[in-house]
């Protein structure tokens, strides 16, 4: 098994390599390096490789590891979010990547104006309309997006999604096109740009990349296959 160190320059070089090829400067491609489940330690030894942004799951796990690391680090929430952890987790993000309902963003944008915040945000779609999946539907966010770009508190950068797993890297490149194509689509009818699009794991970042993925969360490919979590 390969160090974080190797490991992660390993995945550097690839993001770098497939923005090439996609026509686009590595440094627009954002990698967040999902360290759910892991130590705070990991996140340090990565953190000393001069890596400072981070994906989280967990409220909870931010908060355990959050204060024993340097406070330059730039913590993203990456996982469903319930109602009840939005003033937690809000002071402590700089992003969150997964508002999946109005009721959420409408929750999210009130607790913001509380706390004084204007958080970035991502709008998750469920792009395969998996029963499994949070996320608004592409018709759900063509009905409600003029009403969520109302709520003044948010920012809202983009568009995110979890394709379904897939066998081959390749199987997800639909998902990534549909999420780039819906993106597009809201942004010349709301006249906002929605830059953003959060797409591709450890298995498929290179596909997300080249249909137009502005930032990649990436955790197995960096840190290796993940603990098993805690029992509760
Ligand atoms: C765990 C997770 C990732 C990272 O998955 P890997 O396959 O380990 O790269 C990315 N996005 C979300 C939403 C996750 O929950």
């Amino acid at each position: 098994m390969s160090s974080i160190p190797e490991s992660y320059a390993d995945v550097k070089a690839r993001i770098a390599g497939a923005a090439q090829l996609a026509g686009r400067p590595a440094d627009d491609v954002e990698l967040v390096a999902v360290s759910k489940t892991w130590p705070a330690e990991t996140v340090a030894e990565l953190a000393g490789c001069g890596h400072d942004l981070f994906g989280e799951n967990r409220v909870q796990e931010i908060e355990a590891k959050a204060p024993s690391l340097p406070s330059k680090l730039r913590w993203h929430f990456i996982g469903h979010l319930q109602k009840n952890k939005v003033r937690k987790v809000l002071p402590l993000v700089e992003a969150i990547h997964s508002i999946d309902s109005a009721e959420l963003a409408q929750r999210t944008d009130g607790i913001a104006r509380e706390l004084g915040l204007y958080p970035k945000v991502y709008l998750q779609v469920n792009t395969a309309a998996e029963s499994s999946k949070f996320g608004f539907t592409p018709d759900g966010l063509r009905a409600g997006l003029e009403s969520l770009l109302a709520l003044e508190r948010l920012e809202i950068v983009g568009l995110m999604a979890i394709p379904p797993v897939a066998r081959r890297p390749e199987d997800a490149r639909p998902d990534f096109v549909a999420l780039r194509e819906l993106r597009d689509e809201l942004a010349d009818r709301s006249g906002t740009p929605l830059p953003g699009l959060s797409m591709g794991m450890s298995h498929d970042f290179e596909v997300a990349i080249a249909e137009g993925a502005t930032v990649v969360r990436v955790g197995s490919s960096i840190f290796g296959r993940r603990p098993k979590p805690p029992r509760r």
